[in-house]
């Protein structure tokens, strides 16, 4: 007990604590009180907070104490904030904190548990140092005769104070003895009270318990969607850099193939018609490139958007008049384009507007039988212009329909073309309208058709 550092730590703690205590309990009751005397005017109320402040320092300082000269294992005084926060809600958010509360009533209760320890220590350490001193005030006594009063009490025989080993030595010894005793019962008692007052600081100083654990669990949540984000983000930047790198070798390919092909060279039947289907696939290839390239450019919000005020009108015309001759030629079909007097112009990036309007337009042409009719009208909306592509061909199940712009989402009569896409063309025209800032929907009616609408925000005028 008493080769024991803490107990000469917990005593140090015993004895500082009532002028510590004491200084605390002046602070905080004068800056209460003078706060709620002026809490009328405003600076009253800066003073409460100053002093609400104090005391949180006074108890992180309390705690630091606790913890090196107690013994104590306390929780921190607070859970670090997930986010910067400004200073008014900070102050909400500690004055909403039990332990705010916790640690004021610690500091105050420090005051009389600090006068009584004080006073503890203090009686106990000296009785019992001047109890062990005994035994070695006696032997300067006997050792130095100066010391000696000239008046000598001689109560009895054996009992001169001058005799080396006479009762009152053996009385010195006894004294000394008892000394000890105490000193190592007072030890045990300033370890126990220091014991005690670490675990109440325990309990007072730190948060709790299940707020450490909830801003752990938060922490450990952040930090792997962080972990899941640029896990994610770096998917997407290989998938847009891969889907760029395609494209030079297809288009090398393609340009090889294209000038095997030249009319002027002499190639047998078998090897054209091989080298008919390499550049087939080849186009399809560089298609299927180019459309990955676009929604990852999308997933990874690297889609560079022109978005101006536009003339819808003109966009349709030009895609329209591109689109014709596969429309008229190879499959028969009528294309025609209406738009309302006066359009009102949207705010749309025009190439990808036409981008669009060519996807919907191929798919509508691809899906309707010969002699079909595949229309394009545009009209003004409240605050938008509808441009809708409508065609008299198969139309699509209602099963299909909700998920007709899932990426890879291929109807069963699509599967069933053997020469079909690959299911990213309406996953591209989502993308782009909703980049765009417009919207998209459909309705059909298996055997009878389909009415693909786009809803374009409308130019605002300046
Ligand atoms: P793809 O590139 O294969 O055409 P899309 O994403 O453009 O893929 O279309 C998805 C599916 O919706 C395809 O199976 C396609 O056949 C079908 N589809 C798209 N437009 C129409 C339409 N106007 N009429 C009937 N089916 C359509």
């Amino acid at each position: 007990m008493l080769i024991d550092p803490w107990t000469y730590r917990r005593m140090a703690y015993l004895f500082l604590a009532f002028p510590l205590a004491l200084t605390y309990f002046v602070l905080i009751v004068t800056g209460l009180a003078v706060g709620v005397g002026l809490s009328f005017i405003g600076v009253g109320l800066a003073i409460l907070a100053l002093t609400m402040m104090g005391w949180l320092l006074l108890a992180r300082f309390e705690r630091e104490l606790a913890i090196h000269l107690l013994g104590a294992r306390i929780r921190p005084l607070s859970v670090p904030d997930a986010e910067p926060m400004k200073p008014w809600p900070r102050l909400l958010k500690t004055l909403g904190e039990p332990v705010t509360w916790k640690s004021l009533a610690y500091l105050l209760i420090e005051f009389p548990f600090g006068i009584f320890s004080f006073t503890v220590v203090l009686v106990l350490f000296s009785l019992s140092l001047s109890l062990v001193l005994t035994p070695l005030a006696y032997l300067a006594y006997l050792a130095v005769p100066a010391l000696r009063p000239h008046v000598i009490f001689d109560i009895g025989p054996g009992f001169n104070v001058d005799h080396p080993f006479g009762i009152a030595f053996l009385l010195v010894v006894l004294t000394g003895i008892v000394g000890v005793g105490l000193a190592v019962a007072s030890a045990a008692l300033f370890n126990g009270m220091g014991w005690l007052w670490g675990r109440f600081a325990e309990q007072m100083l730190g948060v709790e318990e299940s707020k450490l654990q909830l801003a752990a669990a938060k922490a450990e949540v952040r930090a792997q969607q962080g972990r899941a984000e640029r896990a994610d983000q770096s998917r997407r930047e290989l998938i847009v850099n891969a889907s760029h790198e395609l494209r030079t070798p297809v288009a090398s390919i393609s340009a090889h193939v294209e000038s095997l092909l030249k009319p002027e060279r002499q190639l047998d039947d078998e090897t054209r018609r091989y080298l008919t289907v390499v550049e087939a696939e080849t186009e399809r290839l560089s298609s299927l490139v180019d459309d990955l390239l676009v929604l990852a450019r999308a997933d990874a919000d690297e889609l560079r958007l022109n978005i101006r005020s536009v003339d819808a009108t003109e966009v349709i015309a030009n895609v329209c008049d591109a689109l014709a001759p596969l429309a008229r030629q190879e499959r028969n079909l009528s294309l025609v384009h209406t738009s309302a007097r006066g359009l009102p112009r949207v705010m749309a990036d025009p190439d990808r507007l036409a981008q669009v309007l060519a996807n919907l337009i191929r798919n509508a042409l691809n899906s309707t039988p010969e002699g079909g009719l595949v229309s394009v009208a545009a009209e003004a909306a409240a605050n938008e212009v509808m441009i809708s592509v409508s065609d008299t061909g198969i139309g699509i199940e209602p099963e299909d329909l909700p998920r007709i712009c899932d990426r890879f989402y291929r109807t069963d009569e699509s599967r069933a073309r053997i020469s079909g896409g690959s299911g990213l063309g309406l996953a591209i025209v989502r993308d782009l309208v909703t980049a765009m800032g417009a919207r998209i929907d459909a309705d059909s009616t298996p055997g009878r058709g389909s009415t693909f609408r786009i809803w374009l925000r409308r130019e605002v005028p300046s």
